[in-house]
């Protein structure tokens, strides 16, 4: 557990009809690190995810960040929150240039209380720091898998996040792209970003995350470092067998 939490869940349960996709999942971790959720598929990687961004709403337990409750927040509300979250299925606007698609959640996240001027300046620091800015007047559709998921990184990150959720940034990805990729989310963590995000590539884990979070079945089965989570015997039989 974390001795001070910036993110608190606790006794987390989500279900979907007749099946609890979270069971009583209660984890803690500290500001500014890196945070991966491993774990086979259909393990309630994306639906932890949903829980906290106000995707779904979980039928118990609560959610905390830096000591606020709050458990059930509507999806609009929470990028005011301070968190912003990517989807295992990019969620981009495809019609739309990829300037505009970072620079338009930015202007109507203002509220008219910015300028213009300064979304489009922020917008185009996004981009910079997604390395994207040469794409600009591309449409987001155009875009390779790689571009996409950094496209919407940096849309998400536009929303200035305290708490940036990812969901499999790394899929799709040659090595090349997951070895950018990693260095991208070691930098947002040095501006001060604490990163959860959910994994496939065990490397991942290995090379970057302070500390991971193993679920299996709706169930959280080891949390810790992530050398040792995945050194377990249970944990790497329950991934093969994934
Ligand atoms: P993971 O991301 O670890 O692969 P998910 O969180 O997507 O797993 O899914 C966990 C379980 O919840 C699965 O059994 C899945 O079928 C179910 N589930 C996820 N999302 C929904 C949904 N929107 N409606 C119904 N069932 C869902
Ligand atoms: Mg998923």
């Amino acid at each position: 557990m974390a001795v001070n939490p910036f993110l608190e869940v606790v006794n987390l349960r989500c279900r979907f009809g007749g099946v609890d996709a979270l069971r009583d999942v209660s984890f803690s971790l500290s500001k500014e690190s890196i945070t991966t959720v491993i774990g086979p598929n259909g393990a309630g990687k994306s639906t932890l995810l949903g829980c906290i961004s106000g995707e779904f709403k979980p039928k118990k337990g609560k959610v905390f960040l830096e000591n606020k409750e709050i458990t059930g927040a509507k999806a609009w509300k929470v990028p005011a929150l301070g968190i912003a979250r990517t989807f295992q299925i990019p969620r981009v606007v495809s019609h739309l240039n990829t300037f505009d698609n970072v620079f338009l959640p930015i202007y109507a996240k203002s509220r008219g209380v910015g300028s213009k001027k300064m979304a489009a300046e922020k917008a185009a620091h996004m981009l910079e720091l997604c390395g994207l800015i040469d794409q600009s007047d591309l449409e987001a559709k155009e875009l390779s898998t790689a571009q996409t998921r950094r496209l919407e990184l940096a849309r998400a990150m536009g929303l200035n996040p305290r708490l940036l959720l990812l969901d499999e940034p790394l899929g799709g990805l040659s090595p090349t792209q997951v070895d950018e990729t990693l260095e991208l989310i070691l930098k947002l963590r040095s501006l001060g970003i604490t990163v959860v995000a959910v994994e496939h590539v065990v490397r991942a884990a290995l090379e970057i995350a302070d500390s991971a979070i193993f679920l299996s079945n709706g169930q959280l089965i080891g949390e810790g470092e992530p050398r040792e989570v995945l050194a377990r015997e249970d944990i790497v039989e329950m991934y093969l067998g994934g």
